[in-house]
């Protein structure tokens, strides 16, 4: 069994890569000045494909177009079935190449294939559905504000709403901006991070296939400069933004900066993971909180890299969680026993050893350090870390780490874990694990964080709205609730002369 997906994973190693231009208007394009941004492995810092290095200029383009679009009401305009009919189909075209876009996205990014198509490229098939079946089922308001009179509360899209992602999962991310921004009735232009397009270029073409109008949907690949020109668009209505609070507070700048367009932010997070002696299955516990904190190779926004252990439990605990990250597989992300593959870039992984230097420098003891393990091959790989002993105000706890690297701090009682846990300035997830429901509700009504897991909870769901409190941002992706920041209310009054 495992063979045989191996053998389909080698196969489709072998297909070309799909799609490696913009898709504007229905086409795809490269950009107006021809240049090109190189896109390397990190699974060996060999190129595997270039795509366009959009500027301003094929902003405008691409802004007009969905423009053109939404005036002219090609999707809005269409019935709720018909544009339910069309997300239907889309996801399941998405599905029917799963494991290929699954291993597009470890080759591009370095996620491990399994993480890449039972997570990532599931859960964004799983978010257009949902939203698509969502299509035919929302129901606008009326209000009855005398015998004659009777007011229409619609919900109106915006306009064009600029989607701008980050590089660590942007299939899934793409599609819970996608699906309510399109549900909503608006046109959508898709930056993907320059570190991760590919996968986003092949599902906006089978959108296309699917019968998506031309214009509503469209995507300029390139960096930072493309992003900021849609940030600063003045015919962009919305930023629906995921990536970083240096960038995050960029946008807002160029939003307020230019035509006041809405804006939402899901930002960095620092979360708290909280573990108590009276845990209902301590090895659970461990287990889950390694497989959250390292999955992705730690490049996750909510993964708990805060572990608060009670003292009483702190040595025991401890030593499960290193245990269980050595035994951790790191390797080709296209492996299916690989649970570890490369860091995004040669970059990110240069700045993640300096900062792991500086914490040294600043007393941080690691009782696992990823830097003396051996990793495979050239690519830009780093084995997972754990240090102990950490200071809550030292900059390994207080700063957003996206990569291998475990805090652990330890409390003794439940106020203390308050306070360690809403100690920092973000406020994106968190996770507690007791048995005591007392405490656990006493907890969870005070942490600031908009996503907190009890015993497990579970994995991210799109039923759920996500999204943060604090610098983690605002605004709220998945479930119905992230379809309110892609539309606002119109009131239609009508007074009939009797
Ligand atoms: P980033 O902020 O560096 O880049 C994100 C996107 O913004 C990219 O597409 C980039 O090209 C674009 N960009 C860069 N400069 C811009 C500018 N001036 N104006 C407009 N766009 C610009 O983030 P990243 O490194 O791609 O992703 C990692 C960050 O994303 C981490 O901080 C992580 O916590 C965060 N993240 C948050 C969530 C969440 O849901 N809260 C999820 C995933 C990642």
């Amino acid at each position: 069994m495992l063979e045989s997906k191996q053998r389909q994973i080698t196969d489709t190693e072998k297909l070309p890569i799909p799609t490696v231009q913009a898709i504007i208007d229905g086409k795809l394009t490269g950009a107006l000045s021809g240049k090109t941004l190189e896109v390397v492995s990190p699974i060996d810092g060999k190129m595997i494909a270039a795509i366009p290095d959009c500027e301003a200029a094929d902003v405008d383009r691409a802004v007009a177009g969905a423009r053109r679009a939404f005036e002219a009401r090609r999707w809005q305009g269409m019935s709720p079935k018909q544009r339910k009919r069309v997300l239907l189909d889309w996801a399941d075209r998405v599905a029917a190449e799963a494991l290929r876009l699954a291993a597009l996205e470890s080759r591009d990014m370095g996620m491990p294939i399994r993480l890449a198509e039972e997570l990532e490229i599931n859960f964004a098939i799983d978010s257009l559905r949902w939203y698509g079946e969502a299509a035919d089922k929302l129901y606008d308001e009326l209000a009855h504000l005398d015998d004659n009179v009777t007011a229409m509360i619609s919900r109106t899209p915006l306009g064009v709403v600029g989607a701008i992602l980050p590089w660590n999962a942007p299939a899934m991310i793409g599609a819970w901006k996608l699906g309510p921004a399109l549900v909503a009735g608006n046109s959508v232009v898709l930056k993907p991070a320059e570190d991760a397009s590919l996968v986003c270029l092949r599902i906006v073409e089978l959108a296309l296939e699917a019968g998506m109008p031309e214009g509503v949907l469209q995507v300029v690949t390139g960096d930072h400069k493309a992003g900021a020109a849609l940030a600063a668009h003045r015919d962009v209505d919305c930023i629906t933004f995921t990536g970083s609070g240096e960038v995050g507070r960029q946008i807002m700048t160029a939003a307020a900066n230019s035509n006041l367009k809405r804006v939402s932010l899901e930002l960095g997070g620092k979360s708290a993971n909280i573990v108590f002696a009276d845990a209902p299955d301590l090895a659970m516990a461990a287990d889950i909180s390694v497989g959250f904190m390292f999955g992705n190779q730690g490049q996750v926004c909510e993964a708990p890299t805060r572990l608060l252990v009670q003292r009483a439990i702190r040595d025991s605990f401890t030593e499960e969680i290193v245990k269980r990250t050595r035994a951790l597989t790191i390797g080709n992300p296209l492996d299916l026993r690989t649970d570890l593959g490369p860091i995004v870039n040669a970059a990110q992984r240069t700045q993640i050893v300096a900062r792991m230097e500086r914490a040294e420098k600043e007393g941080v003891r690691f009782a696992l350090d990823g830097r003396g393990t051996e990793v495979p091959g050239t690519g830009f790989y780093l084995a997972p870390s754990v240090a102990v002993d950490v200071d809550p105000k030292s900059s390994l706890a207080q700063e957003e780490i996206f990569w291998p690297v475990l805090s652990v701090l330890s409390f003794d009682s439940v106020d203390e874990a308050i306070a360690l846990a809403n100690g920092t300035r973000y406020g994106l997830g968190a996770s507690i694990w007791s048995n005591n429901l007392d405490n656990v509700f006493y907890i969870a009504k005070r942490l600031v964080a908009g996503n907190i897991n009890i015993n497990g909870g579970t994995g991210p769901v799109v039923e759920l709205p996500f999204g943060g409190f604090k610098e983690s941002g605002f605004g709220r992706d998945r479930s119905l609730h992230a379809i309110d920041k892609y539309s606002d209310l119109k009131n239609v009054i009508i007074r009939t002369a009797r």
